[in-house]
């Protein structure tokens, strides 16, 4: 047989599985791969109910349902103050990962580069070198995770095309500061770059601070495309409804990759969004305020078995240095031995570098119950009890 395409033929399988086949293989608490153990609002969930039964069930107008996409421009006027046109700047997509190809295939030709802060999502690379286009990798490290301006500017050149910020960023748990974003604006407006936001946390922002949307920067209003993702927004991270916001000639090719990529995503999931969307204030403060609750609870329970637990100002993730147990390895052997051992699970944080070495964190998931937070935090104080 003739070789299968290089990019994809050459990947592994995504860590996310990975972790959460080894976690049901070992009956282990999963705090790996990101997704909430109790199902979000049952109001939402009931709207997909009775959508799915009153139908129609028939394919919903490409670029989405019109009541979702008035829902995702009031909702961006409602939170950031952005004025959006709904029939010309929306797009609905099958979650944030579908918007994330549909955008990289859309906008770059071969040869383009593409700036990605590191650490990433690791749905980023491959896609865009699917593309024919070239990572540039500007990394963050840990602790403190800060945007190194230099090695930002430098990045930057003629053949740049757009650059993908993650704010807030899994898994840095990090959320840019005003000051961070000024700068990358004033580079993409200098470079003529397109930026494409995966904010898919926007509402996962603890401590008070507020999420910032690029768009909303001096000279991006025209450059951005802002993606969210209801999975996250309401605590369904399975249903895959995502979408992309950003001016027409812009979301022009976007629009057109998304009609061969999956040209529509389900109604009645669609219909739900819409209602959620429009819940009032206190839901959206409410989910922040108790996804905090448990970034407090779970980091405590780390600290207390013993890691240095970084700062996590937004997501549901919190990354913990192991190497005050006394554990020597990597941060891959070290999440397989506290599934084994311990029973816990979580991500190697190595996993989302491409350009080497970050070994010493793993990521811990802290969306779920606290009984759960809890009982992974005691197991793991009692394996490496002194
Ligand atoms: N971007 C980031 C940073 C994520 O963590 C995720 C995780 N699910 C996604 C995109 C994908 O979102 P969706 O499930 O809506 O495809
Ligand atoms: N975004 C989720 C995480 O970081 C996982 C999404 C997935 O499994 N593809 O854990």
């Amino acid at each position: 047989m003739k070789p299968a395409n290089q990019v994809m033929d050459g990947l592994g399988t995504t860590v996310f599985e990975v972790m959460s086949r080894l976690a049901i293989e070992h009956g282990s608490i999963n705090l790996g791969q990101g997704f909430p153990d109790e199902d979000g609002p049952q109001d939402v969930r009931r709207a997909a109910a009775d959508a799915l039964m009153a139908g129609p069930n028939q394919y919903p107008p490409m670029a989405g349902l019109p009541e979702l996409r008035q829902a995702i421009a009031a909702h961006a006027a409602r939170f950031y103050g952005l004025d959006v046109d709904w029939q010309r700047e929306v797009l609905v997509t099958s979650g944030a990962t579908e918007a994330l190809a549909d955008c990289f295939f859309g906008l770059l030709n071969p040869g383009d580069e593409v700036i990605l802060l590191e650490p990433l999502y690791d749905s980023y690379p491959p896609i865009v070198a699917r593309a024919g286009a070239v990572p540039r990798y500007v990394r963050l490290e840990p602790p403190d995770w800060k945007l190194p301006m230099a090695a930002l500017e430098e990045a930057f050149g003629p053949k740049t095309k757009a650059i993908l910020l993650n704010t807030p960023m899994n898994p840095a748990s990090k959320v840019f500061s005003a000051e961070e974003l000024s700068a990358i604006a004033e580079l993409c407006v200098r470079h003529d770059v397109v930026a494409i936001c995966d904010e898919v946390y926007e509402h996962l922002v603890f401590d008070g601070a507020d999420h910032l949307p690029l768009i909303n920067l001096p000279g991006m209003r025209e450059r951005t495309l802002r993606i969210g993702s209801a999975g996250k927004i309401f605590s369904l991270t399975g249903w895959k409804v995502g979408w992309v916001v950003g001016a027409p000639d812009l979301l022009a090719p976007i629009m057109k990759t998304h009609q061969f990529m999956t040209f529509t995503t389900p109604p009645d999931l669609q219909k739900a969004v819409a209602y959620g969307l429009a819940k009032e204030d206190g839901y959206f403060s409410g989910l922040a305020g108790d996804m905090q609750a448990k970034r407090d609870r779970l980091s405590a329970g780390l600290a207390r078995a013993g890691f240095d637990v970084l700062p996590s100002g937004g997501t549901y993730f919190v990354s913990a240095d192991f190497r005050p147990l006394g554990f020597n390895g990597t941060d891959e052997e070290f999440c397989q031995l506290i599934t084994l051992e311990a029973g816990v699970t979580a991500v190697p944080v190595s996993a989302f570098y491409r350009t080497g070495e970050v070994h010493h964190l793993a990521r811990f998931c802290f969306s779920k119950q606290d009984d759960i937070l809890d009982e992974a935090s005691d197991r793991l104080a009692k394996r490496f009890a002194a």
